[in-house]
């Protein structure tokens, strides 16, 4: 049975960079300031409006539709370079719900492309999620992992605790 204390962003992380993974997941939070994150919440309330309720289930917390009596979850993404990232925290809350017994399915919205990715969970993805699981926790519970210099670290909320 896996744990059930991880937090979809973690997932996301995990994909993005294990140094900001374990930075998150030690609660140094410098999010709040990040033009990105931000951005991401407005258009998050632009894009959905009228038909999403969030949800906080355990460790995560998700917008949902339910249409004809199937639950949807609903993720909105400003920017398609961490795809991987955001499919996989997704395929997570769909795997978290089945563990609960709850069966649903996921789009994620990406507004400035214009484009929707529908997700269903695989065994292989819940195999993986198993697995990216377990890592989660061993690096978590390790040392910092040290911080490897990519580009994306320009936009990185952690840039200066990382470089400076
Ligand atoms: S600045 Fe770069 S190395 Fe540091 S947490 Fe962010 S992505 Fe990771």
């Amino acid at each position: 049975m896996v744990e059930m204390h991880i937090k979809g962003t973690q997932v996301n992380y995990y994909f993005v960079c294990k140094t900001k993974l374990w930075l998150f997941s030690h609660n140094i939070s410098m999010e709040n300031e990040s033009d990105d994150v931000k951005l991401g919440k407005l258009l998050h309330r632009e894009t959905f409006k009228r038909d999403d309720k969030e949800i906080r289930v355990g460790s995560i917390a998700i917008d949902i539709v339910k249409k004809r009596d199937v639950l949807e979850i609903k993720e909105i993404k400003k920017s398609k370079k961490m795809e991987k990232a955001h499919v996989y925290q997704t395929l997570y809350y769909l795997f978290y719900l089945k563990k609960l017994g709850i069966k649903a399915k996921a789009s994620i919205t990406f507004p400035k492309q214009r484009e929707v990715i529908n997700l269903e969970l695989s065994e292989d993805d819940e195999k993986e999620l198993e697995k990216v699981v377990k890592e989660i926790n061993k690096i978590v519970k390790g040392e910092m992992p040290k911080p490897s210099y990519k580009k994306s670290c320009r936009r990185c909320a952690y840039f200066e605790f990382c470089f400076c």
